[in-house]
């Protein structure tokens, strides 16, 4: 179970999510303290910011404490909406550029902390960039958003039809769009700290009180105008 996070608010730099806080993503990806499904989170990492509207996105095969240049561009990438993911790759599936979180369509980058059958995926997009479970679930979100249904709309709808072919599943998604961002609960821990924007994470990045549980099996949504939870049924 790899470990994202996201930040929406204020603008601020990536380190917001990766080395500024005493457990964020840098050390979540030797040392998490709630992950339930792997370890550490060593087979790679990336990021992802908006320069306006334009989504920039980076990632990498190497551990995220093996990328000598990752704290310099970290601390100068600023927006208003932040993602960064580390990964620990479920087996079987490949350590490539491609697998790696996030993934990114037109405005959005989405990451998955989770595992699916892909046969239970690959009936909901016509292709993938990578045979990895967690590209294949991204292009199934793509595709909806591409057709213009709202986020709102395409999480649940994705996450029922995953669920269906494979109840084990554990889908825990997280999308930007710039202005908003949208996160799942659904097998594995969701949490959220308000401010003067909102973080969201798998676990908590810090020990400062006001750390929230999402509910499993439901969906966040934050924009400027708030923060709403709602149970995916
Ligand atoms: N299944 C995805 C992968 O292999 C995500 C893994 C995870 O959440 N640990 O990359």
């Amino acid at each position: 179970m790899c470990r994202h996070a996201a930040w929406l608010g204020p603008t601020r730099s990536l380190t917001t999510l990766i080395s500024d806080p005493e457990h964020g993503l840098l050390r979540q990806s030797y040392a998490p303290r709630l992950q339930k499904y792997g370890t550490v989170n060593a087979d790679g990492f990336g990021f992802g910011w908006y320069d306006g509207s334009r989504p920039v996105r980076y990632r990498r095969t190497v551990p995220i404490w093996a990328d000598a240049n990752m704290p310099g561009l970290a601390a100068a990438a600023r927006s208003s909406c932040l993602i960064a993911a580390v990964r620990s790759a479920t087996v079987g599936m490949p350590i490539e550029e491609t697998a790696t979180a996030p993934f990114a369509d037109g405005p959005w980058l989405l990451s998955h902390n989770g595992r699916v059958r892909r046969e239970a995926v690959r009936p909901l997009a016509a292709d993938a960039e990578s045979v990895c479970d967690s590209a294949w679930l991204a292009a199934a979100v793509f595709t909806r958003l591409r057709d213009g249904l709202p986020l709102a709309d395409v999480l649940p709808a994705v996450v029922r039809a995953a669920a269906e072919g494979d109840p084990e599943a554990r889908l825990n998604l997280l999308v930007t769009g710039g202005s908003h961002l949208a996160a799942v609960a659904w097998g594995d821990t969701l949490f959220t700290h308000l401010e003067e924007g909102v973080l969201v994470a798998s676990e908590p990045l810090d020990d400062r009180p006001g750390w929230r549980a999402v509910p499993d099996r439901s969906l966040l949504l934050a924009s400027p105008d708030g923060v709403s939870v709602t149970p995916i049924d």
